[in-house]
């Protein structure tokens, strides 16, 4: 059955209102269905209750989904990690940083007209673990003529959210956090149409926090950025999970029956060992210790990120000399079991 929380949704661009820089529109395409269906939540789209449902956004992103749409105009080379865009996301998203290497960026710039308003179309690709490629897309509105710094937060907001889950779901771990949206499914309608605007989630408020906190000087630390990317990323109902529990579980994409239990420090403080469940039988502690001065929220979120998209590459660093015995590291007994659950096919990239 398809669900938000089931990852059934792709964030397809954030596209900027021309009349006003906070507000943006996000277009999603569904993937439960045999065609691609084109969501977007500005008015237009949400009050059009006729059958072939499109706005001036559904339209454009419909136009440059097909294969035949000419690439854009700039293209930013490789190499370029001091470019404020990617400079932007990879700070904002440790995993990204950890996990897409130096020449694993790129920027595709267009200047483009949406409607009857002028905007840059900034797609930023990001190859990742395995060669896996993902994608982000923002269409900058041309008249608000913002700083790059305010530009680069909104492009990392979006871009580093579309990329980071646009992994895991090729690693056949649909997240989590559904995409950031403030509409929801109507369940008990057959054609599971969607039921208008719905007030905006946490998820909203939170990206649009990251969007946009240069310019509020809102005097976040390293550290509230980070407990916000982790929560944006793991959705509002996984997070609000995380925080009760202080745990999540990762089912192995490479030995089945295997699942990593990550766990989180309650005072968010010190990095904790992983348990590791083979069977339903709870067997090792696994460390990863994380580097000098990154927040504990950015270890969190990579290591959680990592077991996803790059098990291998977490088990790399676990080697043999940070595997021990259980109950290493604290005596909490979790009740609940630790089932593991196979991974989704992989889907191909965008
Ligand atoms: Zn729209």
């Amino acid at each position: 059955m398809p669900s938000l929380r089931a990852g059934d949704y792709d964030l397809v661009m954030a596209i900027q209102s021309p009349r006003d820089a906070d507000r943006w529109y996000r277009v999603l395409a569904g993937r439960y269905t045999a065609t691609t269906s084109l969501s977007c939540d500005c008015p237009a789209w949400i009050y059009n209750r006729t059958g072939n449902r499109t706005c001036k956004h559904t339209a454009f992103a419909a136009e440059r989904l097909q294969p035949t749409t000419p690439t854009p105009t700039l293209t930013i080379p490789r190499m370029r990690l001091d470019h404020p865009f990617i400079g932007a996301t990879r700070t904002q998203w440790a995993p990204l940083r950890q996990f897409v290497p130096a020449d694993g960026w790129e920027l595709h710039v267009a200047r483009v007209q949406i409607g009857s308003d002028a905007f840059r179309l900034i797609e930023m690709r990001a190859t990742g673990p395995d060669g896996m490629r993902a994608a982000g897309t923002v269409a900058l509105a041309e008249q608000h003529h913002q700083t790059v710094g305010a530009q680069a937060t909104a492009i990392a907001g979006w871009s580093g959210y579309a990329i980071a889950a646009a992994f895991c779901r090729q690693a056949g771990v649909p997240l989590t956090g559904e995409p950031p949206a403030h509409y929801r499914l109507d369940r008990t309608a057959s054609d599971r149409r969607q039921t208008g605007a719905q007030p905006a989630t946490d998820d909203t408020r939170a990206i649009l926090q990251i969007g946009n906190q240069r310019d509020l000087g809102d005097g976040l630390t390293p550290t509230q950025r980070a407990e916000n990317t982790l929560r944006l990323f793991l959705g509002a109902t996984t997070y609000a999970l995380l925080e009760q529990r202080h745990f999540l579980d990762v089912s192995s994409g490479l030995r089945p029956d295997r699942v990593y239990r990550i766990r989180r420090d309650p005072q968010k403080r010190y990095e904790r060992r992983i348990r590791v469940f083979e069977g339903g039988r709870y067997v090792n502690d696994f460390c990863v210790v994380r580097a000098q001065s990154v927040p504990e929220a950015d270890h969190y979120l990579t290591v959680y990120f990592g077991l996803i998209a790059n098990e291998a590459w977490v088990l790399s660093v676990v080697g043999h000399g940070n595997v021990f015995s259980p109950w290493s590291d604290g005596g909490e007994r979790e009740t609940v079991p630790a089932v593991w659950q196979p991974r989704t096919a992989p889907t191909v990239a965008a």
